[in-house]
């Protein structure tokens, strides 16, 4: 029996001149993946030239390419591209969540800060609010793929500063993305401080030598935004539309996959059902890779239970939906007298306090930018504002801070279906005393600014002596970073896949989205998806073979 799930929603969007979405395909591949995003895009593409049959199944459409795209009221107030399927938290109340379901997945709206996890975040590292679990593969086993990954992606950067960065075995393809200079001024401050500022990892095609040719416009709605010039690298641009180049691939928009079948042992998917504008259609192939994002993979697994697979699919661990982990994460606005005319503000980042540290025995995180806010943005979420001040004016005068701490793994942190089939998460945080150092220590950086040259000592006392702080932690709706519910490992009574992301309780089901993660790290996940789905991508490669 299917059980009727929010996929049969009809879609937000649609894009009837798809000359790819037909009916008439045949039913039989060699590979479906399911989802186009970071990790199922990425493994499409590397498997293209493969000669294979490669079927990309996608819920969502293509973004339409209008001007909304970088309206930041309609993106960010009205949420004009989220998801409006609501999902419920453990109370029952309805969860709005902050996802997207479109060709590219959420790479389309990312903000393109493609960071390596350390070479230590896959080892076993204690918190304070934990362990952080080893994982089954080394640093040195990702590598190549991290390399790799940076190159598809156009990842410009620059080696050798931020002080934790893992050893690489080739430089980045492109120079960093350059401050501007109210971020120059921070970067300076922060060295004089005795810190290793270092400019962020980003995939955004800009060539800032060749500024009439570039691609990138360097705009100011980019995290957050789709790119409506398509410059972003994101997994539509880079892997996906490559991808369907090749006359074995081929894209189904509209297309959301509610169960998996197995055969009557249960080792292998035999079908694949989907939903398509209404109508119910089902494919079949020799490998099954499952790429919907941590939670909505975890769901279609749990949704796909049988009698093989009482508790679910591949979950004879009962680990499939547990262990989800999202970052603890902050955005905070350091107000001052100085205006930041900053455009694109996410250049900068310091990673001093990653790990333990003289000040403290346990690490606290990561600090980096979001983009630029603007008053209109600060309505959504709009902290109290301070006297004298307006949003806008605020917005104006911020220096938008991305604090990320790592989340734990806790089994009871997870993804459940409620008896409607919704998706429920279920959450508590963790790991927040980590976190409340990081903004303490940020906080103390920012009072030691220099006097900025417009205000003198009185900008530069007054500044921060009044600094206005607003923490705001992300709510359980912000699920941009999630990942960890189909965790892998080499025992299959405490994971759910093996070392090459194959599920350890069937033949020829495969997972590659941020669901595999055993720990989160503290930086930005999506590098790590794209890599580990060419590590993955090249097994299947010697498979299918
Ligand atoms: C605003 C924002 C900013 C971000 N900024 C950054 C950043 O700067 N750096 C970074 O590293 N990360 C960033 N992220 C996170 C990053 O985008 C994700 O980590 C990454 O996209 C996850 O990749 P994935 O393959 O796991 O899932 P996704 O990219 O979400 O892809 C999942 C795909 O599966 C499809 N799908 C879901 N269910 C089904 C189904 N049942 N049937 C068929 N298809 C289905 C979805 O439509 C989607 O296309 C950001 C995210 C957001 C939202
Ligand atoms: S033009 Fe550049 S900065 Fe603007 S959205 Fe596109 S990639 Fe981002």
């Amino acid at each position: 029996m299917i059980r009727r799930t929010e996929c049969n929603l009809k879609p937000v969007l649609t894009h009837s001149d798809c000359w790819y979405l037909t009916m008439s395909v045949e039913n039989k591949f060699d590979v479906i993946i399911i989802g186009t995003g970071a990790g199922g895009g990425t493994l499409g593409h590397a498997l293209a030239p493969s000669g294979k049959r490669i079927l990309f199944l996608e819920r969502g459409d293509y973004v339409p390419r209008e001007k909304a795209n970088w309206n930041p009221r309609f993106v960010n107030i009205e949420g004009g591209y989220n998801t409006k399927e609501v999902w419920e938290d453990t109370a029952g109340k309805p969860l709005h969540p902050h996802t997207n379901y479109y060709v590219g997945g959420n790479t389309k709206f990312y903000g393109a800060a493609l960071f390596r996890l350390r070479k230590e975040d896959f080892g076993e590292i204690r918190h304070h609010g934990g362990i952080s679990p080893a994982w089954p593969i080394s640093y040195e086993d990702l590598e190549p793929y991290y390399l790799k990954a940076e190159h598809l992606y156009h990842v410009h950067g620059e080696r050798g500063v931020d002080p934790t960065e893992p050893p690489a075995s080739g430089p980045y393809p492109y120079p960093p993305v350059s401050h501007e200079p109210r971020m120059q001024r921070l970067r300076d401050d922060f060295a004089r401080l005795g810190l290793k500022p270092f400019h962020v990892p980003l995939g955004v095609q800009l060539d800032e030598q060749n500024r009439q040719t570039s691609k990138c416009i360097r705009c100011d709605t980019c995290d957050g935004f789709p790119c409506l010039i398509q410059a972003k690298s994101d997994a539509q641009v880079i892997c996906v539309d490559p991808a369907l180049a090749y006359r074995n691939v081929t894209l189904l928009t509209n297309s959301c996959v509610e169960r998996l079948e197995t055969s009557s042992t249960g080792r292998e998917v035999k079908e694949v059902v989907v939903e398509q504008n209404g109508n119910t259609a089902s494919y079949s192939a020799d490998i099954i890779v499952v790429s919907c994002g941590a939670i909505n993979s975890a769901a279609l697994l749990l949704r796909s239970a049988n009698d093989k697979h009482p508790r679910g699919l591949a979950n004879s661990s009962d680990v499939v939906g547990r262990y989800y982990m999202g970052h603890v994460n902050s955005v905070l606005m350091a107000v001052s007298k100085c205006p930041n005319p900053t455009t694109f503000q996410k250049t900068l980042a310091l990673n001093d306090f990653y790990f333990a540290s003289r000040e403290w025995a346990y690490p606290m995180g990561h600090i980096s930018f979001v983009g630029k806010l603007d008053g209109e943005t600060l309505k959504a979420g709009a902290p109290a504002i301070a006297a004298g001040w307006t949003l806008d004016l605020m917005a104006k005068h911020s220096l938008d801070f991305w604090l990320t701490s790592e989340d734990l793994p806790d089994p009871d942190n997870r993804v459940s279906l409620s008896r409607e089939g919704k998706v429920v998460l279920s959450y508590k945080p963790n790991n927040e005393d980590s976190h409340k150092r990081l903004i303490a220590k940020l906080e103390s950086l920012m009072q030691a600014q220099s006097k900025c040259s417009t205000h003198g000592y009185q900008c530069y006392q007054g500044l921060f002596a009044r600094n206005l702080f607003f923490g705001q932690r992300i709510p359980l709706a912000g699920v941009a970073h999630q990942n960890g519910t189909i965790r892998f490992g080499r025992d299959p009574k405490t994971s759910v896949l093996d070392v090459n992301c194959k599920a350890h309780d069937l033949d020829n089901l495969y997972v590659v989205d941020g669901s595999f993660f055993p720990s989160s790290g503290a930086v930005n996940p999506a590098l790590t998806i794209m890599a580990n789905a060419l590590r993955v991508a090249d097994h299947l490669w010697e498979r299918i073979h």
